[in-house]
C-alpha cells in the first residue's frame, strides 16, 4: 500500500474526517482523526498491518509491543505477519507497564507499535518499558504520524501515512471567517 492509498483507507472508512471541528483542546481544526472507525473493520486493520510489517521484515524482530488500546490490535497483526509474539503495555497507577504475566527476553529485539503519534510520549513510554525488561527497541512502527514529521525516538521509524493537522484559535479559524458550521463528530464524511 502505497501513502495515498493509506489515506483513502483512513477517509472512506470515516477514520479521517474533513470538515470543521472544535477539539477538546479548544482549538479548531478542517480535520478530525478517529483511528477506530478505520480499525473497526479486521479487513482493513490486517491490510494496514500486513503492509506495516513489510517495512521490517528485515529487522530480526523477536517480538512485537504496543501500547494499550490501538496497540494491541497493531501488535498482534503485525506479529501475525511477522511470526513473533505479540504483547501490550498498560497503565498502572499512571505508570506504562507490562502486566498480565508478559516479558521480554534479554537481548530480545523489539518492534514497538502504535496507531496514531502526536507528540510521541506514549511510544517513549513503551520504549522505556522495553529497555527496562532488558531488550533491543529495533523499530518503531506507526500506522499514522501526525506530528508534522518531528517526533524522533532515537531509534527508526517508519509511518503509513504523514498527516500535518493544523488547528486554530476562534479568532484565527479561516472556517469561522468563512462561516462554516461546526461539524458534528462522529459523523461520517459530509
Ligand atoms: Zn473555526
Amino acid at each position: 500500500m502505497n501513502e495515498a492509498e493509506v489515506r483513502q483507507l483512513f477517509v472512506d472508512s470515516g477514520a479521517i474526517m474533513e470538515g470543521h471541528f472544535l477539539l477538546t483542546s479548544g482549538l479548531h481544526s478542517p480535520l478530525y482523526v478517529e483511528k477506530f472507525q478505520v480499525l473497526q473493520y479486521p479487513e482493513y486493520t490486517a491490510k494496514l498491518c500486513a503492509a506495516l510489517a513489510a517495512r521490517f521484515v528485515n529487522d530480526h524482530i523477536g517480538l512485537v509491543v504496543g501500547p494499550v488500546t490501538g496497540g494491541i490490535l497493531l501488535a498482534h497483526e503485525v506479529g501475525k505477519n511477522l511470526g513473533t509474539r505479540a504483547i501490550f503495555t498498560e497503565r498502572e497507577n499512571g505508570n506504562m507497564t507490562l502486566r498480565r504475566g508478559f516479558t521480554i527476553k534479554p537481548g530480545e529485539r523489539v518492534l514497538i507499535v502504535e496507531d496514531i503519534v502526536t507528540t510521541g510520549g506514549s511510544v517513549d513510554e513503551v520504549i522505556s518499558v522495553v529497555r527496562q525488561q532488558g531488550g533491543i527497541p529495533a523499530a518503531v512502527g506507526m500506522l499514522v504520524d501526525r506530528s508534522g514529521g518531528k517526533v524522533d525516538f532515537g531509534i527508526p521509524s517508519q509511518a503509513l501515512l504523514h498527516l500535518t493537522v493544523d488547528t486554530y484559535t476562534t479568532e484565527q479559524c479561516p472556517l469561522c471567517a468563512a462561516g462554516k458550521p461546526f461539524t458534528k463528530r462522529g459523523s461520517r464524511k459530509l
